[in-house]
């Protein structure tokens, strides 16, 4: 009896793996490609804060109810992967705090207003480095080193090139962040991937402990992360370049100054970039690819990859094995567009 071919998923940022990870706990048999190194996952901040990106976007109540799902989402998810998961308040420093609050609450969330800051206890933060390692770890020989240079259709399935080899998969998983289209993808799918939207995103990581918990403010964040903290971010849609900035490192840290009540000190400070991909109304592409064909989607998050990795898993996983969509589900269906 020959086994049927697994499930190739071609990325291994947050979306990737979560949705590796979530086929895996099932059941599945996966394989990812990624050919390494650093991507907007590993760069990020690795907030999971459903409350402030509702409120500071101004988010619709379906969206912010969107993001709490996702959250809730989190804790099982993360005790399966082996992902630390810190539960910390956040806290907002940026102005009009009465309305931040007024909206949080509104949005469902708690909210405590302390004179000119806002403290919520709605939100998770992990270490990207650590919750990458956790569930390429979990998935073990699954993740194999490799860009996928060509696909193409199989009666079956599909026949997936990459540098270092061939083989077959029984469905495809496009989880390739803000990149381009693989060649052989069907048309429509090729359209979609290419109508994702980079956003740069500018980040530095010092080991000074000038927070314990996320403070947020206007022009920029600090967030612990490891013994010290990360200073972010940047959005700068249109832009693909990685190589850090020192005007834009300067603006940020200026900033972060600002929103800690602070005055500046010299420190040292690791400046990076990563590109988050961005579908047209900013929620992820998760589901069967336009046309079908066993093509699916983990893509286009924009800045709240870690905080809807699991809801995206879930959401392809159920895609691929003909559960019906929830609700949540089908707003994140690639065929809204
Ligand atoms: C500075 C910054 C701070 C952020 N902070 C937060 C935060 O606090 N909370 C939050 O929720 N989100 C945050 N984000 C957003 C989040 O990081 C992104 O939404 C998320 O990382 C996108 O994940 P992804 O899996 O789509 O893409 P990526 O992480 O870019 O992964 C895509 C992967 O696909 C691989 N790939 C591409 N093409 C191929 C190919 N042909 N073959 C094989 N592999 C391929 C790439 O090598 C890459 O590893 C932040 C982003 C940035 C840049």
């Amino acid at each position: 009896m020959t086994s049927s071919p697994p499930i190739v998923i071609v990325g291994a940022g947050v979306l990737g793996l979560c949705t590796a990870f979530e086929l895996h706990r099932r059941g599945r048999s996966v394989v990812v490609i990624d050919p390494g190194g650093a991507n907007a996952s590993a760069v990020a901040a690795g907030m999971i804060a459903p409350a402030m990106e509702a409120a500071i976007d101004d988010a619709s109540p379906e969206r912010a109810a969107l993001f709490r799902v996702s959250r809730d989402l989190w804790p099982d998810f993360a005790r399966a992967a082996g992902i630390a998961l810190a539960r910390r308040p956040a806290e907002w420093r940026g102005g009009d705090a009465a309305g931040i609050a007024a909206r949080m609450r509104t949005l469902g969330f708690q909210a405590r207003l302390d004179g000119e800051r806002v403290v919520t206890d709605e939100e998770y933060q992990v270490d990207p480095g650590q919750a990458l390692a956790a569930m390429t770890a979990a998935l073990g020989d699954a993740v194999v080193n490799g860009r996928v240079k060509a696909v193409s259709r199989l009666d079956d399935g599909w026949r997936v090139e990459t540098d270092r080899g061939t083989l077959r998969a029984r469905a495809l998983v496009l989880a390739t962040g803000a990149e381009g289209a693989i060649a052989g993808l069907p048309e429509a799918v090729r359209e979609q991937v290419a109508a994702i939207q980079p956003v740069r995103g500018q980040i530095g990581m010092t080991k000074q402990t000038l927070a314990g918990h996320v403070v947020r403010g206007t022009g920029a964040y600090v967030a612990p992360m490891g013994a010290g903290v990360v200073v972010g971010a940047t959005m700068e849609p249109g832009r693909r370049d990685t190589a850090p900035d020192a005007a834009t490192g300067e603006r940020l840290l200026e900033a972060a100054w600002r929103v800690l009540g602070r005055t500046p000190e010299t420190l040292e400070i690791d400046w990076r970039a990563g590109v988050r991909g961005a579908s047209a109304d900013g929620l992820p592409l998760a589901g069967a690819a336009p046309g079908g064909q066993g093509v699916f989607m983990a893509l286009a998050p924009r800045r709240n990859g870690w905080l809807l990795g699991p809801l995206v898993g879930a959401a392809v996983a159920d895609a691929i094995e003909g559960e019906p969509a929830s609700p949540h589900a089908r707003t994140l269906d690639p065929g809204r567009f």
